[in-house]
């Protein structure tokens, strides 16, 4: 019985991943995927827009346009986003940032690509998600990671900030 069990809860784990839809937008909720491979750590995170914003149209009011360009300015620093345990002696490389809106729907992502290269990355143990602090609109994330130990799936939530690999 134990047996079947467990079977049947990693079949569901592996459907979640596979069904994961470029549109799976659900409000308060992101997507987070990482790889490490070799001394590079790797991921894109993609969340929408409402959580980070409180709208998602493209801004016409003045106050929606500071908004808009505050979370541009604050996409840029890196740091204000994740922490990495500092034995891994991970530097950031760029962030690049896409603001997704298509004009025929009424939602919007962000999606937000970003490498670190790390110089010891076998003390590589924890990735801290800074930004349900600043935003407190994002319930959940949803995060897989792919590393040499293989494929994880992990929720994070305001409650449960930190990744392990
Ligand atoms: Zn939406």
């Amino acid at each position: 019985m134990k047996i079947l069990i467990s079977l049947a809860l990693i079949t569901f784990s592996l459907t979640s991943i596979a069904q994961k839809s470029p549109h799976s937008h659900q409000h308060g909720k992101g997507v987070l995927e990482m790889g490490i491979e070799g001394r590079t750590l790797s991921g894109t995170l993609e969340m929408p827009l409402e959580a980070l914003l409180g709208f998602e149209h493209a801004p016409k009011t003045g106050k929606e346009r500071s908004a808009q360009s505050k979370l541009e300015t604050r996409l840029g620093l890196i740091d204000a986003w994740f922490e990495i345990n500092p034995e891994a002696q991970c530097t950031p490389k760029s962030p690049q940032t896409k603001l997704d809106r298509d004009a025929q729907a009424k939602h919007s992502d962000l999606l937000y690509t970003f490498s670190y290269s790390c110089s010891n990355p076998g003390a590589l143990k924890e990735i801290r998600l800074l930004f349900f602090k600043e935003y407190p609109s994002i319930k959940e994330v949803k995060v897989e990671v792919a590393s040499p130990k293989g494929q994880r799936l992990i929720m994070a939530s305001p409650k449960s900030p930190i990744v392990r690999f």
